[in-house]
């Protein structure tokens, strides 16, 4: 799965290549469009912004299907020891009635997720399921379903294909894993030259 990556000093690996993305996103596009095969209305696929857009992209190209595409935004901030979600950006769909798919990047402590669903069951959808390309099962702090899942992965933090790390590194077509998360902490532009050629 790994390929050490020596510009970054170390800093970062290729965690899943391209290749390996496109054939598995490949294979969740296939089970959606399976699993709505005989849906009386195309399923509306809501991506969380921004994380899941590249995500989203390919997810859809590869399924046999006519879909929805919608968005949301949440941001989440902790006080007083408890992390608090909220919605920055809601849907433009009226989900009541419809067949909808939240589209994860990453589902972690489990948290987002626990809200988005509360959130979308309260506007009455037909069903709701949920697809991740990542999944840090291990670091689950709340329970909660998720019915396709791209890859389960350990406690790594990684960037690329979507993902970022203060808004960098989203536009790689690998997605990385980090390995000195204190180190770029220090130094956000620390992969900079690693991942883009003409680094300025
Ligand atoms: P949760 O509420 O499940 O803890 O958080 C999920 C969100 O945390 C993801 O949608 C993503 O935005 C962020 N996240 C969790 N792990 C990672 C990671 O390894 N890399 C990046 N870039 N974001 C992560």
């Amino acid at each position: 799965m790994t390929e050490v990556a020596t510009a970054g000093g170390g800093a970062y690996e290729i965690f899943i290549g391209r290749e390996r993305l496109a054939e598995r996103v490949g294979a969740l596009g296939e089970e959606l469009g399976e699993r709505f095969a005989n849906a009386p209305e195309p399923p509306i696929l809501i991506a969380v912004l921004k994380g899941s857009t590249m995500f989203l992209a390919d997810l859809i190209r590869a399924m046999p299907a006519d879909v929805a595409v919608d968005f949301m935004a949440i941001s989440s901030y902790s006080s007083n020891e408890a992390t608090q979600v909220r919605i920055v950006k809601d849907l433009e769909h009226d989900i009541t009635g419809r067949d909808v798919v939240i589209v994860e990047d990453i589902v972690d402590t489990g948290l987002t997720l626990t809200y988005l669903k509360r959130s979308l069951v309260e506007r009455g959808p037909r069903s709701l399921c949920t697809v991740t390309l990542l999944d840090k099962s291990a670091r689950r702090i709340v329970p909660v379903e998720v019915e396709h899942i791209g890859f389960d992965i350990p406690d790594v933090f990684v960037v690329g294909y979507g993902m970022d790390f203060q808004g960098r590194y989203r536009n790689t077509p690998d997605l990385y894993a980090v390995k000195d998360l204190a180190r770029l902490a220090n130094d956000p532009l620390l992969l900079v030259p690693g991942l883009f050629a003409s680094a300025h």
